[in-house]
Parts: structure tokens; C-alpha cells; sequence
């Protein structure tokens, strides 16, 4: 263990080469917000930084740790893995592939049939989208505001919020945006023109936005009227994460193509996929196999993980287990609300995703730097900063969820006493 004067070497150089080599910015956003320590290492629903501090993680890497960090089943399947072969030689067919497309077939929602296997969550976006132009033969792209797909070009093209858009400019040129939840404005919005619909199933990073029950339906029924196809963004949702294998099967609906990443590589590969139906793979490898490849994606260990991700996941009952906590969460959120109006404006989710709405920004920073001083690692919103989401590992023991509201709550009410004291002195003024 490090003493304190070395812990403190190790931040300031740390700060230093991400002020100089890394990124300036996240250097000084975290030490602003108390997290100047470096990580050192991660077990289950635990990180613990240099200092060897433990935090109860429920960012849960947005999503990547559904399995929780190192997962055992996960670490020794890469591992034996990684005694035979690491990455593709790209001449042999590869079993561990094949395998894992066949298991993954076995999970997707029906008829689809086909995957191909990336390395993150933007490039099964870019995969999905290039799937619907060729299949089409039609240019436009219609995505909901506010939703987020990743930040290569053509992900943030159907991504909805214009701070990350409008620097990179032009993006891809037809596409366009509605709101999120809103059939009707996707029925005026869709034309002749439009190659596909995509949208996450609950929208993560908009801070957990969830649609009406007969959204997705309608959706799908607009779509298929229209001749354009649905892709459903399953990067965050997928593998039980909303109490569901798929967020989809909540709204009983089968998309033309899935896209996943994050908690499909067991929180220990970096992994993304989409997939489809054999039609929509014969338009886009029928005439060329090689229209779409990568050299590291579907490489050996990434499959090693993911086959004993998909099993782990259901071995273990994960997705049930995410609809039960999910409950309990979700009312010891609220039962937070109702004590606290005036800081939090709603709460929501599905499964072991929610989302705590304040009044303001400034307030979710609070609560955020407040759960941190108490060891509890809570998820700032890209596209909707007002709120904090709430996304611990599925195996997350289920009284340490309840540690984890038990602090939420704290922090809140801490911000709130905080404020108040602010507003009082200002009033004495
Ligand atoms: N789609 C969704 C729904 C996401 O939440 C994310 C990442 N937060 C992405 C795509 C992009 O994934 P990645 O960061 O692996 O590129």
C-alpha cells in the first residue's frame, strides 16, 4: 500500500500527463469533483482507487459491467482463450466465431439470425447503418433528439444533441431527427427517401427516457408501411440490463437490425455487434463478403468472452434478477422523491437502469460529488446533464443496493440543506 505522500506523487503526476499527453479537460473536471486518485483495480460491484479506497460502482461503465468487474466465468474463459490464440489469422474459418454467432442467434428476438462482431458500441452503429443503405438503396436516416449512438460520424449524424454535432459538420447529409416517444411525428417526418429508423429503446444518456407502451409498435408499424427498416440500439438495454434480455421484448417488437456493445463482452472485452435476417445479410455480403470487415472484430478472445457472457447471464438469471432489484430500486428512488420535490423533479427506469431527474444541473453535480464522498460511484447524463443515472452491475448484492439508495438519499438531502443554506444567507443579504 502506498503512504499518503506517495498516493498524492502519483495523482499530481497522473493530472500532469493527462494535462500534457491525455486530455486537460477530464483532468480538471475530476479533481474539481474530488477524484484526483487513480483507479488501481476493480472486483465484482467494487473499484478501489490507489489509495485503496473502495467505491460501490453503480456507473457500472455505463452499462459494460453488467457482470460486474472480472467477472471470474468471463476472466477464465478469456484466459484459456488466450493460451490458444488471440487474435483472427483472417485465412481459417474460426470455431469460437461461429459459435458465438450461433448463441447469439439463440438469444436475439426473432428471425435475427446473423451477426457480425465489432469492437464498440459507434462501429455496430456504423455497421447498422450501412446495413439499411444498401438493403434500401435509399439515403436518409431518421433518429429521435436527444438519443445517442456513439460519436463516429455516422453515429453522431442520427445522434440528437447538437454540442457534439455541430463542430464536425457536415455529418451525414440526410438525416433527421424526432422526438423521441412521438409516433405521430415520425409518421409525418418518414418518406420514400428513408432508409431506416433508429432508437435506442430507452434512452440512456437522454437520462433515461422511456416511451409510451404503444411507441415501439406503431414505430414498427410506420416503418414497415413506409418500406424503411428498424434498427433498435440495444448498446446500453442489451443483456438484461432493462429486466429483459432485449429492452424491445418490453414493447413486443422484433427490429430488422440490433446493435450491441458494452455488457455483450462481459466487462472484460471491448466488444460491439449488429445483426440482422438473412435478408438483410444476403443485400449486404450476398454479392461481396468482403463489403463490411475488420481486423481485430470477432477475434478469439472477444468471443471467448462473449459466449461466456450470454451464459453467465443466464445461468445466473441475471435478466430476472434486474426486473426484481429493478423494482426495489426504482421505489427507493422514489420514495426519495417524495421527500425531496423540490430538488428531484421524476424518477424512472426500467430494470437495473434509472435515472434521478433534478431540478437543475448544478444540483445532479452535487449529488453526484455527495454520493462520491460517501464511496458511491453514481453516472452523469451526456445528453441531459440534470440527470444522474443509476446503473450498478446486475450481480450487485441486493443489500448493497440498498446502501447505494441509502446514500443517494443522503447526498440529496445534503444538496438540499446546501442550497438552502445558500438561499437563506442570500435572502439575509
Ligand atoms: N449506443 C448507445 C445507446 C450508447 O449508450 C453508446 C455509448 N454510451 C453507444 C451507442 C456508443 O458506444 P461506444 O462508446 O462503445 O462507441
Amino acid at each position: 500500500m502506498l503512504d499518503e505522500a506517495a498516493i498524492d506523487r502519483l495523482s499530481e503526476e497522473t493530472t500532469e500527463k493527462y494535462r500534457r499527453h491525455v486530455n486537460p479537460g477530464i483532468a480538471g473536471i475530476l479533481n474539481f469533483s474530488g477524484f484526483s486518485v487513480p483507479e488501481e483495480r476493480a472486483q465484482g460491484c467494487y473499484i478501489w482507487d490507489a489509495s485503496g479506497r473502495k467505491f460501490l460502482d453503480c456507473v457500472g461503465g455505463y452499462g459494460a459491467f453488467s457482470l460486474g468487474h472480472l467477472n471470474p466465468k468471463v476472466v477464465d474463459a478469456v484466459r484459456k482463450q488466450l493460451e490458444k490464440e488471440a487474435l483472427k489469422s483472417h485465412f481459417f474459418m474460426s470455431t469460437v466465431l461461429a459459435d458465438t454467432c450461433e448463441l447469439m442467434a439463440s438469444v436475439l428476438p426473432e428471425g435475427i439470425e446473423y451477426s457480425f462482431i465489432c469492437n464498440s458500441g459507434t462501429e455496430a452503429v456504423e455497421g447498422a447503418l450501412k446495413c439499411a443503405r444498401i438493403h434500401t438503396r435509399r439515403p436518409e436516416f431518421i433518429g429521435a433528439t436527444n438519443g445517442f449512438h456513439g460519436k463516429s460520424f455516422g453515429s453522431l449524424s442520427v445522434s440528437g444533441r447538437e454540442i457534439y454535432k455541430k463542430d464536425f459538420e457536415p455529418l451525414l447529409q440526410e438525416t433527421k431527427l424526432v422526438p423521441f416517444g412521438d409516433a405521430d411525428a415520425l409518421a409525418d417526418a418518414i418518406s420514400d427517401r428513408s432508409a431506416a429508423v433508429i432508437l435506442e429503446v430507452v434512452q440512456g444518456e437522454a437520462g433515461v427516457n422511456i416511451a409510451p407502451s404503444d411507441y415501439f409498435g406503431r414505430v414498427r408499424e410506420i416503418c414497415d408501411a413506409n418500406g424503411s427498416l428498424l434498427i433498435l440500439d440495444e448498446v446500453r438495454t442489451g443483456f438484461g440490463r432493462t429486466g429483459k434480455m432485449f429492452a424491445s421484448e418490453h414493447y413486443g417488437v422484433v427490429p430488422d437490425i440490433v446493435t450491441m456493445a458494452k455488457a455483450l463482452g462481459g466487462g472484460v472485452m471491448p466488444v460491439g455487434a449488429f445483426s440482422s435476417t438473412q435478408a438483410v445479410w444476403e443485400s449486404m455480403f450476398g454479392g461481396n463478403p468482403y463489403l463490411h470487415s475488420t481486423t481485430f472484430g470477432g477475434n478469439p478472445l472477444a468471443c471467448s468472452a462473449i459466449i461466456a457472457a450470454i451464459n453467465t447471464t443466464i445461468e445466473e438469471n441475471l435478466v430476472q434478477r434486474s426486473e426484481i432489484l429493478g423494482e426495489k430500486l426504482l421505489s427507493g428512488l422514489q420514495a426519495v422523491r417524495s421527500k425531496y420535490p423540490w430538488l428531484i423533479k421524476n424518477v424512472r427506469g426500467k430494470g437495473l437502469l434509472a435515472g434521478i431527474e433534478f431540478a437543475e444541473e448544478d444540483i445532479a453535480a452535487l449529488v453526484i460529488a455527495g454520493c462520491g464522498r460517501r464511496d458511491l460511484l453514481a453516472a452523469y447524463s451526456l445528453n441531459n446533464p440534470k440527470v444522474v443515472r443509476v446503473e450498478p452491475p446486475l450481480i450487485i448484492p441486493e443489500d448493497e443496493l440498498d446502501r447505494a439508495i441509502k446514500i443517494i438519499a443522503e447526498s440529496v438531502e445534503e444538496t438540499g440543506a446546501m442550497i438552502e443554506a445558500i438561499t437563506s444567507e442570500a435572502e439575509c443579504e
